[in-house]
């Protein structure tokens, strides 16, 4: 999923103060699940917007929405009846989701409530953690099912750097060496001989670096 975390309430509360109304816009897709956008994040943070308004002798109307998803259109649709005099719309969806509000609702301003981080996990109740940079060539059958691009420091794809110590990475004490993780699975999985064998360099422009991404898939054009 995508994980992302609130601004801190200062931030929000400086971006939406100029505004008389807004809408508080929150995602029920994986911002839900790490707890940082979903329809009880909305509750709560609208509450805090219109106590700090109210305190500084402020008017601020928020009027409170949560979509199933903010990167589809339908849904972004179920938004557009309650939009009415509202001046701005403060989206803590992630970054997809803010500008997708933004190309629907063009003469709206549309502001971000959350940063948006990583693909990752759920290791425990409030911690996540990364495991992929969509870099477009994934290389997990050749590195034992553990990303070297997200979880090396460095994003070594043949080896470690040599610094790490006790199965740590050296950028930090609480990191595991990503490669420390490929190694012990290899051991685990009984093929610690594909450790010697030269992993190719990924195709680097299907990741970010040749531009904005696509995927067009023309079987799906015609489903309903
Ligand atoms: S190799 Fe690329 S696609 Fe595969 S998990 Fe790592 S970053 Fe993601
Ligand atoms: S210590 Fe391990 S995870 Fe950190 S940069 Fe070196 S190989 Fe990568």
């Amino acid at each position: 999923m995508i994980v992302a975390k609130q601004k801190p309430f200062e931030t929000i509360y400086g971006m939406v103060a100029p505004n008389k109304r807004i809408m508080l816009a929150g995602c029920g897709s994986c911002v839900t699940v790490c707890f940082a956008g979903g329809e009880k994040e909305v509750g709560i943070l609208a509450s805090l917007l219109r106590m700090r308004a109210q305190k500084d002798r402020k008017d601020l109307d928020v009027v409170e929405a949560t979509i199933k998803r903010q990167c589809d259109v339908e849904f972004i649709d179920e938004l557009k009846p309650k939009l009415d005099g509202v001046e701005a719309i403060l989206s803590i969806g992630c970054g997809a989701g803010v500008q997708y509000i933004a190309e629907r609702f063009g003469k709206t301003i549309v502001l971000p409530g959350l940063d948006t981080t990583f693909l990752g996990v759920t290791e425990a109740m409030g911690v996540w953690t990364e495991r992929c940079q969509g870099c477009g060539d994934c290389k997990l059958h050749l590195t034992a099912g553990v990303c070297p691009i997200a979880r090396c420091s460095k994003s070594l794809l043949n080896g470690p750097c040599g610094g790490s110590m006790n199965g740590k990475c050296e950028v930090s004490a609480d990191t595991p060496c990503g490669w420390q993780l490929i190694v012990d699975r290899m051991e685990a999985l009984g093929i610690l001989d594909r450790y010697e064998q030269i992993t190719p360099a990924n195709d680097w422009t299907a990741s970010r670096d040749g531009g904005p991404r696509r995927i067009d898939r023309e079987d799906l054009h015609e489903i309903k």
